[in-house]
C-alpha cells in the first residue's frame, strides 16, 4: 500500500530544532554563541544561569516523517539559518563530484530511503518531479522549459488546489533528481538584501510523485494514485525593520509574512484539539493553498526551525523558536 507507510499514521505535526555551527564570518567578527543545547531535547538561550524562562523543550521526537509515503517537510527561520542546507545539503563542490552521504540534505535521504522502500515492496513504480517558488504571492515553475511565467493556482473537487501547466518531470536516478534541484535552485529569485546578498526572498516547493501510473500525474483531473512527499524551503522569516526592507523588498517582506502568518494559523487550528469546526482557512496565501492537502490529509508533516546560534542572532532565533512552539 503505497498511500500509507506499513507504520500507519503518526503525529500529524512534529517539530525539530536544527543549530547550525557558527559561520567563518560571525567568527571573525567575534560574535558569541549564545545557544547550548543540553541533550537531544533541551536548549538553553544566553549565558547560564538558565531558568525556564530561556529554556525551550522540542518535541525532538526524531522519528523521520519519512515512515510514510505522504509526508511533508517545511524548513523554517531567518536567512542564512541553514533552511537550504538543511533540505539539500551543501552545494555541489564541482562536475560530478559528490556530496558525502554525511552531508547528504533531507531530500537526498528521503529520496535514498523511498528507492530502497520501494525496492525492497518490489512495486512497479513512477516517480516524478515538480519545483516551484511562490514570490509576491505568484508561481513561477522552476522547471519550466522556456522563461518562467507567472502561472495560476486553480481548485476542483477531485484535485484540490493544484498550479496549472506545472511541469511535471519525471526520473529515475538520485543523480537525476539532484540535477532538477540544482537546475531549480540556481533559478529562485533572491535580491540584493542587507542582511545577505544571496537571501531567498521565495518559498520554493519541491513535490515528489510516486504513483502507478505511468503518465505524469499532471492535468489529468485525477489525483495522482500512490504518495507525494513535499519539501518546502519557506523564504527568511526575519522582520522586515531588522533587514531595512525598502520598497520592492518592502512587498517581498509583505507577502512573505502573510503567507508565513497564514501558514502558522493553518497548523495551530489543525492541531488544536478543541477545534470545534472542519474549516481551516487554507485560502489565505497561495503557500497554505498549495500544501492544504499535504497538511489536511493523512501524511506526515515535520517542521525543522532552523536557527543560528550566534547572539546578533537571538531576537530572529527568539521568534522562531516561538513560532517553532506554536506549531507543537
Ligand atoms: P538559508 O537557506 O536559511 O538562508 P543556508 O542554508 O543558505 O541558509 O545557510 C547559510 C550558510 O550557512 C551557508 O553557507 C551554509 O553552507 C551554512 N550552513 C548552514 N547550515 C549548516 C550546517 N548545519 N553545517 C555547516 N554549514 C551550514
Ligand atoms: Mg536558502
Amino acid at each position: 500500500n503505497l498511500e500509507q507507510g506499513p507504520e500507519g499514521p503518526e503525529t500529524p505535526i512534529q517539530v525539530v530544532l536544527r543549530v547550525r555551527p557558527m559561520s567563518a564570518a560571525e567568527l571573525r567578527r567575534g560574535e558569541q554563541s549564545v545557544l547550548h543545547c543540553s541533550g537531544t531535547r533541551t536548549l538553553q538561550v544566553g549565558p547560564p544561569p538558565h531558568s525556564p524562562k530561556n529554556t525551550y523543550r522540542e518535541d525532538a521526537s526524531h522519528t523521520p516523517a519519512v515512515r510514510s509515503f505522504s509526508c511533508t517537510v517545511f524548513t523554517f527561520g531567518q536567512t542564512g539559518s541553514g533552511k537550504t542546507y538543511t533540505l539539500t545539503g551543501p552545494p555541489p563542490q564541482g562536475e560530478g563530484v559528490p556530496v558525502p552521504p554525511s552531508l547528504a540534505g533531507i531530500t537526498q535521504r528521503t529520496f535514498a530511503w523511498l528507492l530502497d522502500r520501494v525496492q525492497h515492496l518490489g512495486a512497479p513504480v513512477t516517480l516524478h518531479a515538480s519545483y516551484l517558488e511562490i514570490y509576491n504571492e505568484q508561481v513561477r515553475d522552476l522547471l519550466s522549459l522556456g522563461a518562467p511565467r507567472p502561472l495560476p493556482v486553480r481548485w476542483n473537487k477531485t484535485r484540490g488546489f493544484y498550479v496549472e501547466h506545472l511541469r511535471v518531470v519525471e526520473f529515475g536516478s538520485l543523480g537525476a533528481l539532484m540535477e532538477l534541484l540544482q537546475m531549480g535552485l540556481s533559478r529562485r529569485r533572491s535580491s540584493a538584501h542587507t542582511m545577505n546578498q544571496a537571501s531567498s526572498r521565495s518559498h520554493a516547493l519541491l513535490t515528489l510523485y510516486i504513483s502507478h501510473q505511468t503518465m505524469p500525474p499532471v492535468d489529468t483531473g485525477e489525483p495522482p494514485a500512490g504518495g507525494k512527499l513535499c519539501f518546502v524551503d519557506l523564504a527568511g522569516s526575519e522582520k522586515v525593520t531588522a533587514t531595512g526592507s525598502r520598497g520592492e523588498l518592502m512587498i517581498e517582506a509583505n507577502s512573505i509574512n502573510r503567507s508565513l502568518l497564514a501558514l502558522g494559523h493553518c497548523i495551530s487550528l489543525l492541531l488544536d484539539p478543541q477545534r470545534k469546526q472542519n474549516h481551516i482557512p487554507f485560502r489565505d496565501s497561495k503557500l497554505t493553498k498549495l500544501l492544504a492537502d499535504s497538511l489536511g490529509g493523512r501524511g506526515v508533516t515535520l517542521m525543522v526551525a532552523c536557527v543560528s546560534p550566534s547572539a546578533q542572532c537571538l531576537p530572529e532565533t527568539l521568534s522562531t523558536l516561538r513560532y517553532a512552539s506554536r506549531a507543537q
